[in-house]
């Protein structure tokens, strides 16, 4: 077979746009050499349905040592008591739990997706908003924070038997403590979905969500800075209190009914490359230089923030705890769209965001999220946000100015071209 050009071409052309490019989408990052090459490998080959030792197919003795060891890794990461590394996505690893707690037509409540949630957690286009009947809270239109009171109202109001919380674009703290008081009143199952600051969670620089949530949710990829993929997690598994039963007449735990809704719930077979290169992530995750590098991620969303500020942009909440920060645009008279479509041409990639309260579509919107996982990775500090920030305000100020967009382009590319990434 000869090797086919076409695929590999466009796979270099991505890796030099990956090079050469400014990178804040927020949920993107750039993994390590070890993390692609254990994802390339004959692993792919292998069909190992059901969990180490518990498999439907022969020869998974070599697999079953690498999922254990991802397991035991993610567990050490998240002091976690049990974890299935399974999940193909976030999304993946949302449905799993879902489908293993509640039933079809009850009720949830999760952070509205306009101020910052996340498909998965109700909204109509989802699964989780065609299958159970979803309510949602936001933030606060002065505040742009949640108010917990509010929360707490909902949920009077709406008896969810499942409250979700987590973001896509929120970039202040959880009351995991608060929730938790929630959700008993209710008999409610409380569940975190991380996926976006995991990596700060697991590493202890924001609160850990793993002593009050019932489970837990992730992506790998993310802050996280492993392959694409999901995970479930419980700080402590339990009796479930559905009152399901063994066939023996035990009644099953938590983690019983979570691996079953991975499998054959809402997956098939584990793609095992993928779990070798998230145990490989978990270890990095684990060293000094990974803690070294979460608290620069912290410290240059906020050199970020304070720049925004300087010059005028509105953020909403006024700042971050986290790795990102949600700009409403609208005081600055520019629409999501048109930010995204400037800064690309000048190979700053960002992404158009909804806001709270927004009055724009979706494919429109009044805001822009940004995040600093990917450039941290690439070894930006302090002082380089201040010039990213000043690029993007160059840009955004000559909106109609082909020239000056395509001298910012030229800085970017000879910038970030200095910086090595992937060897
Ligand atoms: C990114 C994200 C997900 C989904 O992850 P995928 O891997 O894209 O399916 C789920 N929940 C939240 C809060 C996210 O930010």
């Amino acid at each position: 077979m000869i090797k086919d050009q076409t695929i590999f071409g466009f796979i270099r052309e991505e890796e030099y746009r990956q090079k050469s490019g400014i990178e804040l989408i927020a949920s993107e990052n750039f993994v390590s050499n070890q993390v692609l090459e254990a994802m390339g490998t004959v692993l792919t080959n292998k069909y190992a349905e059901g969990l180490p030792g518990k498999r439907y197919y022969g020869g998974c003795e070599i697999v079953d040592k690498i999922e254990n060891l991802a397991r035991d890794r993610a567990k050490k990461l998240f002091n976690a008591d049990w974890v299935n590394v399974q999940p193909h996505s976030g999304a993946q690893a949302n449905a799993a739990v879902m489908l293993a707690l509640i039933n079809p037509g009850d009720k949830i409540l999760g952070f509205d997706l306009s101020h910052g949630g996340h498909l998965t957690h109700g909204s109509a286009v989802n699964f989780s908003g065609k299958l159970y009947n979803p309510s949602f809270y936001g933030v606060q239109e002065e505040t742009g924070r949640i108010d917990w009171d509010e929360v707490e109202k909902i949920a009077d109001r709406e008896k969810p038997k499942l409250i979700i919380c987590g973001a896509s674009a929120y970039s202040r703290e959880w009351n995991y403590k608060r929730l938790r008081e929630i959700a008993d009143q209710h008999k409610a199952f409380l569940m975190a979905d991380i996926a976006h600051p995991s990596g700060l969670i697991a590493r202890g620089l924001l609160d850990d969500p793993m002593p009050y949530c019932d489970v837990v949710t992730t992506t790998t990829h993310k802050t996280l800075r492993g392959p694409r993929g999901g995970m479930v997690l419980m700080g402590k598994d339990f009796e479930n209190p559905m009152g399901l039963k063994t066939p023996k007449g035990k009644t099953r735990m938590m983690s019983s009914l979570l691996d079953s809704g991975v499998f054959p719930g809402t997956q098939g077979g584990p793609l095992e490359h993928v779990i070798a290169a998230k145990a490989v992530a978990f270890e990095e995750a684990l060293s000094d230089d990974y803690l070294s590098y979460v608290k620069q991620v912290r410290s240059n969303a906020q050199a970020m923030s304070d720049e925004f500020n300087q010059r005028d942009y509105k953020i909403i909440s006024n700042g971050t705890d986290n790795h990102l920060l949600l700009i409403d645009l609208r005081s600055k008279a520019l629409t999501g769209k048109q930010a995204e479509d400037a800064l690309i041409q000048a190979d700053i990639t960002i992404n158009k965001n909804m806001v709270p309260f927004d009055d724009r579509s979706p494919f429109v919107t009044s805001g822009m999220r940004i995040g600093t996982a990917a450039v941290t990775t690439r070894g930006l500090l302090e002082s380089d946000m201040k010039r990213i920030v000043e690029l993007i305000d160059k840009v955004l100020t000559n909106i109609d100015r082909e020239e000056v967009i395509l001298e910012v382009k030229k800085e970017v590319n000879n910038w970030m071209l200095d910086y090595p990434l992937f060897k």
